[in-house]
């Protein structure tokens, strides 16, 4: 193998691979170090209510900020700190601080955390989290909602459906997140309490044939209303796509074209120029 080689010449042939290895090596370090670094922050998305033009939510979103690498996206580490098991304490930690920031907002105003498929691992631990974050901030738990994807639903039925059980019965809502890019959505969606189907930003994007992309927006919105569950539509950019959205149905977009996701600093001027800007419309 290249190690008999000796090191010059695996270093010849396999260049990519040692560097590759030894970055993952480095980040997979540098990610079990920064929490106790502090290196993690959240931002914080609006969810707008299109038919009273108002912010009715937030959804924390989860920011790494490298000291040598600048800002990482959670697409890049979020999967490794699944696989190194450090999601769970991370989670925690996202639980904790969105719930603190939310407990500043005005009280209609909710908050949605994402939480990952490895965190239904251990449903207790995650109540308990859960409870705590709530307890920690005061909040009641009808202000958060958790944010699932359709791979929660692969883990053992039961067990799922006992914690969602058990975290509607503390007010805390739950979402599907990412609605439509697994498989499992449609004979899974009726028999676990949703109380949100968020339709995954693909379905939004323009595309060459958006015909049946607005029949596709309109029956799950459809879906959603018959089941009893509100649907919101992420990635909106375009006021196009957003007549697209409230034509299908849909009633709470989020996305670029109102605003990115922001600084906690910036949430309450956000919430105050929007929602009182239409309070003094009507
Ligand atoms: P997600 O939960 O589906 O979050 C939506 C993503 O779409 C966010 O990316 C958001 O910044 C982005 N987005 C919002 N509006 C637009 C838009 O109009 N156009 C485009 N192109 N993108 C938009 P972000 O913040 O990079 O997060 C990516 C994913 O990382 C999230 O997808 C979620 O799966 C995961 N994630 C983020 N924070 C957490 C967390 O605290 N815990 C866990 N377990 N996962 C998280
Ligand atoms: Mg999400
Ligand atoms: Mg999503
Ligand atoms: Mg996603």
């Amino acid at each position: 193998d290249a190690k008999s080689r000796g090191r010059g010449t695996s270093s010849l042939f396999q260049p990519t691979m040692d560097v590759r290895a030894a970055a993952r090596r480095q980040n997979e370090n540098d990610l079990r170090k920064a929490l106790a670094l502090r290196e993690f922050s959240l931002h914080f998305q609006p969810q707008i209510d299109l038919q009273r033009n108002v912010i009715v939510g937030f959804e924390a979103l989860l920011r790494w900020h490298h000291p040598e690498r600048g800002l990482i996206s959670p697409m890049e580490f979020i999967p490794l700190a699944e696989e190194i098991g450090l999601i769970v304490p991370l989670g925690e930690w996202v639980l904790s601080q969105a719930c603190l920031a939310a407990s500043c907002w005005p009280s209609d105003i909710s908050i949605a955390v994402n939480v990952s498929p490895c965190q239904f691992g251990d449903t207790d631990r995650l109540i308990d989290a859960v409870a705590e974050a709530l307890a920690a901030a005061d909040m009641p738990g009808s202000r958060l909602e958790l944010e699932i994807t359709e791979s929660v639903l692969l883990q053992d039925a039961d067990r799922v459906l006992d914690a969602l059980h058990r975290l509607r019965a503390m007010g805390v809502r739950v979402a599907m997140d990412d609605f439509g890019t697994g498989y499992s959505s449609l004979s899974q969606l009726h028999s676990f309490p949703f109380d949100k189907i968020k339709i995954d930003r693909s379905f939004v994007k323009d595309r060459a044939d958006d015909r049946g992309q607005d029949a596709v927006i309109r029956a799950i919105a459809a879906l959603g209303g018959s089941l009893g569950m509100a649907t919101i539509a992420e990635g909106v950019e375009t006021p196009e796509q957003l007549a697209r959205i409230r034509e299908g149905g849909c009633k709470i977009v989020q996305g670029y074209l109102f605003s990115r996701p922001i600084p906690v600093e910036e949430v309450d001027l956000m919430i105050a120029r929007h929602n009182s800007k239409k309070n003094t419309d009507n």
